[in-house]
């Protein structure tokens, strides 16, 4: 059997950061090193969960309604995307 470690609020992070980016709303760059700086800023907020888990499977819904619980990945998410859009580690329209 092959295991992994993973960290579940990295996974939690970026479902949420690919909303946002997803959404026509936002006006953060939408480019890799944005995206990538935004969730280094809200992982750094948030505290890692990590797990061990079989190659290849998915979460369950209780483990991540209980890290939903505790944290507010929404709120930290939201606050790194205001942070990178107003001092993107690039030239504007880069
Ligand atoms: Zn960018």
């Amino acid at each position: 059997m092959q295991i992994e470690l993973r960290n579940l609020m990295e996974e939690l992070v970026f479902q949420r950061l690919d909303e946002i980016l997803a959404s026509e709303q936002s006006d953060v760059c939408r480019c890799e090193s944005c995206r990538m700086d935004i969730a280094a800023v809200a992982l750094n907020e948030l505290p890692s969960r990590y797990v061990v888990t079989q190659r290849g499977a998915t979460y369950s819904k209780a483990e991540v309604l209980q890290i939903q619980r505790y944290v507010d990945v929404v709120a930290a998410v939201n606050k790194a995307v205001n942070l990178v859009r107003k001092n993107p580690r690039h030239e504007p329209n880069n």
